[in-house]
């Protein structure tokens, strides 16, 4: 059960409700978000709702037999709308496109992408300067002074950043040079991690992890909304199946259950999801019409000298081909 308080609500009223829940054996976890505050409510056994909802201070009650709450569909009556600022919004009508290189690599670099960005008014550049890497021995990222360099680009062409941060020490000294979070699929359970994320004001995308179920992912989420940030995203980038012909296996049917499930937006990875760069752009597309918010992908100038992920990392001119065609299957699928 998620109650939600009224903004004006009086310490009394507030005692009041928490007494009366106790007397209906109801366990009260407080959730103060940047929007709002709550009491989420663990029901142990059968009540009428009326014992609580007419009660003052309440502003809505609703129940939720899901074991997530926050982040269920079941309470909300319209899906969240994370906004950017300057009219950059994900989960309306607009497909939300991410795309950049997997690690940012050097000035010269993120120049050329936010000049193809800017071309194609893509307004979300993904990057990554902290990269979790199988092997110790591969680039693992520019790091913070990477970040800001690549957050001075950006800001200064009014293009939104999305980079992964991998550990809590690092969410302070990124929280100025991120607009996004990525939490990235090794750290899709790293709930200290989400923990901290969950108290910050700047939004998260979690993805769905290497071998994460759906739940989990959903669990994950409530970490962040439970402890005060309202503004997630979720990610399907594949899993880990008997499959060896793609790097993973992008979980497709993932997204409309996700969208059944919670009203959070949900953004589709086709890079990670398949790994092979010819078959990105199929997967991108299927990934919308399966009914995904964004999508989030990677590109490169030159694929074969990129420090990371060159296999997967679509040439500017297929990317420009595919923005186009995703915006034509976004409208498509709004038409229906
Ligand atoms: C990435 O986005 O480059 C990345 C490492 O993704 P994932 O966490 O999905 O592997
Ligand atoms: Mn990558």
């Amino acid at each position: 059960m998620i109650i939600q308080l009224k903004k004006d609500i009086t310490e009394q009223e507030r005692e009041n409700i928490l007494e009366q829940l106790q007397l209906l054996d109801i366990t009260p976890q407080p959730v103060k978000t940047n929007f709002k505050e709550y009491i989420v409510g663990i029901v142990k056994k059968e009540f009428d709702i009326r014992q609580i909802g007419n009660m003052k201070g309440i502003a809505d009650i609703h129940r939720v037999s899901d074991s997530y709450k926050m982040v269920s569909k079941k309470w909300k009556l319209h899906n969240t709308i994370i906004d950017l600022g300057d009219g950059i919004k994900i989960g309306n009508d607009e497909l939300a496109i991410m795309s950049g290189p997997c690690s940012i690599e050097s000035e010269k670099q993120i120049e050329s992408v936010v000049d193809h960005l800017l071309k194609n008014n893509v307004k979300i550049m993904r990057g990554g300067v902290f990269k979790p890497r199988s092997s110790p021995y591969s680039f693992r990222g520019m790091g913070i002074d990477g970040l800001k360099m690549f957050y001075k680009h950006c800001s200064e062409n009014g293009i939104k950043v999305i980079s992964e941060v991998m550990q809590v020490s690092q969410v302070e000294e990124m929280l100025d040079y991120v607009d996004i979070f990525q939490v990235g699929a090794r750290n899709s359970q790293n709930f200290n991690l989400l923990d901290v994320l969950g108290q910050v004001d700047k939004p998260v995308m979690i993805k769905r992890g290497i071998s994460g179920t759906i739940d989990e992912l959903l669990y994950s989420a409530e970490y962040v909304f439970s402890n005060g940030n309202e503004k997630i995203l979720l990610c399907e980038r594949g899993i880990r199946t008997f499959e060896r012909a793609a790097r993973n296996t992008l979980d497709l049917s993932a997204v409309p259950i996700l969208k059944d499930k919670t009203h959070l937006p949900v953004i589709v990875d086709p890079s990670h999801g398949v790994g092979i760069r010819k078959f990105v752009p199929t997967m991108a597309l299927a990934g919308v019409m399966s009914g995904a918010d964004g999508v989030i992908m990677e590109i490169h100038e030159t694929p074969e000298k990129a420090f990371s992920d060159g296999q997967q990392s679509l040439y500017y001119q297929q990317a420009e081909k595919l923005y186009k065609e995703l915006r034509q299957t976004k409208e498509l699928v709004n038409s229906f």
